[in-house]
């Protein structure tokens, strides 16, 4: 069956699930096997060698894993996916097995923390050179891509001030300069934002968010051109960071309610961002669903939905942070977003504790800025919760 002619709903339930598994099971099984036996040697050979389709061995392929491969090829609209046991781990992976001593990568400074620490220690070590423009403007971004270089990695929207990039615009330049483009799609997620309609060649996930849903389960996910998906499944195939079976199918159980989940977190964060955004004691509101946030008219461009994830920041300094999060009733005051429930909590602690205090300067995070990714809860609810712990500041 064809997934493109069916919307993303219906893709996120049967995308790679439409064979009949074993004994008519209902839901995917979980093949908990390392290995896998063959009764025929020129079977087992020809399966090995790639000729036939089959499994060998679980650090290369499983059948559950394979399964979720398959849903996020269909949602994203790519040719071929892969998949990793965390998001850094699809990341690092991506980079480490496209790129060599020598090239020249260009990115954004807003990049999410991890991935900056890659770019700002890691790839600098193996003599690749790193140019982090500033995240919003994109003639610097042209012109350092016209330069000359092999790899442009994005992100839209950023974390944790959910700055956005014309993806399109930035795209083209890079396939003009004959580089790979990269975009981490984990904040927009395949409902809100499909990169590769836009001219990307690799969409990465932290499954962790979104996909997975509730916050049981780490996982990372790469899909794209074919030919460089399987660069880095043979890259990953070897150090091994591969996704376990049981964690596979928490995220295809994820994902059979991503849409309904992420409509609803559209409609919430809306929500909250429009009653922050009215409120005295905010100075500043991030999310790229308002009129005045400066990415607005891209966003509009190119996402179906603005996400789920806003930041703000309060008048007065870390104290208010403080006060404001101390006095929430039920939300978790926690790393991570994209979940079924709200999580909270100021970057310099979260998303960038990695970075040193003056890295986080630079990048414009500043102290009083507070992180929120909303769940599934009912808005009214968080709004008043906000309410009541915003008039204690
Ligand atoms: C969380 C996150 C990652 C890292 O994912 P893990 O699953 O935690 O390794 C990468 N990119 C973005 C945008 C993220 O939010």
């Amino acid at each position: 069956m064809n997934f493109k002619k069916y919307k993303q709903g219906t893709a996120s339930v049967w995308a790679g699930e439409l064979k009949l598994f074993h004994e008519g099971s209902s839901t995917v099984p979980i093949v908990n096997t390392v290995t896998y036996a063959y009764k025929d040697l020129d079977e087992w050979y020809d399966v090995a060698r790639g000729k036939k389709e089959g499994h060998i061995y679980s650090r290369n392929t499983n059948p559950t894993v394979a399964v979720l491969e398959e849903k996020i090829r269909h949602l994203e609209q790519a040719e071929a996916a892969t998949s990793f046991s965390t998001g850094m781990a699809a990341i690092s992976n991506t980079l480490f097995a496209l790129l060599k001593p020598g090239d020249r990568v260009v990115s954004i400074k807003d990049s999410y923390g991890g991935t900056s620490k890659l770019f700002l220690e890691f790839l600098p070590k193996l003599n690749i050179e790193v140019e982090l423009c500033e995240t919003e403007n994109h003639e610097q971004l042209e012109m350092e891509i016209r330069k000359g270089c092999d790899l442009v990695y994005l992100e839209s929207p950023t974390n944790p001030t959910l700055k956005i990039i014309d993806l399109k615009r930035i795209a083209s330049a890079a396939q003009k300069a004959g580089a790979v483009v990269v975009a981490d799609n984990t904040f927009a997620s395949p409902i809100n934002q499909n990169p590769i309609a836009l001219g990307v060649d690799l969409v990465i996930h932290s499954a962790t968010k979104f996909l997975g849903g509730h916050s049981d389960t780490l996982c990372g996910l790469v899909c794209g051109k074919k030919e460089l998906v399987q660069k880095i499944f043979d890259y990953r195939e070897i150090t091994g960071a591969t996704l376990h079976p049981e964690t596979a199918y928490n995220v295809i159980r994820g994902m059979k309610t991503l849409e309904l989940r992420v409509l609803r977190q559209n409609e919430n964060a809306m929500a909250v961002a429009r009653f922050l955004d009215q409120h005295p004691k905010v100075s500043q509101v991030y999310y790229p669903g308002l009129e005045s946030h400066t990415g607005h008219e891209i966003a509009k461009k190119q996402m179906r939905g603005f996400g789920g994830v806003l930041s703000f920041e309060l008048e007065g300094g870390y104290e208010n942070v403080k006060t404001l999060l101390h006095n929430m009733k039920f939300i978790h005051l926690a790393a991570s977003l994209g979940s079924v429930s709200t999580l909270a909590g100021p970057p310099r602690t979260t998303s960038h504790v990695e970075l040193s205090e003056k890295q986080r300067k630079q990048l414009g995070i500043s102290e009083s800025l507070v992180r929120y990714s909303v769940g599934i809860e009912n808005s009214e609810d968080l709004i008043e919760d906000l309410n009541q712990a915003l008039e204690l500041i």
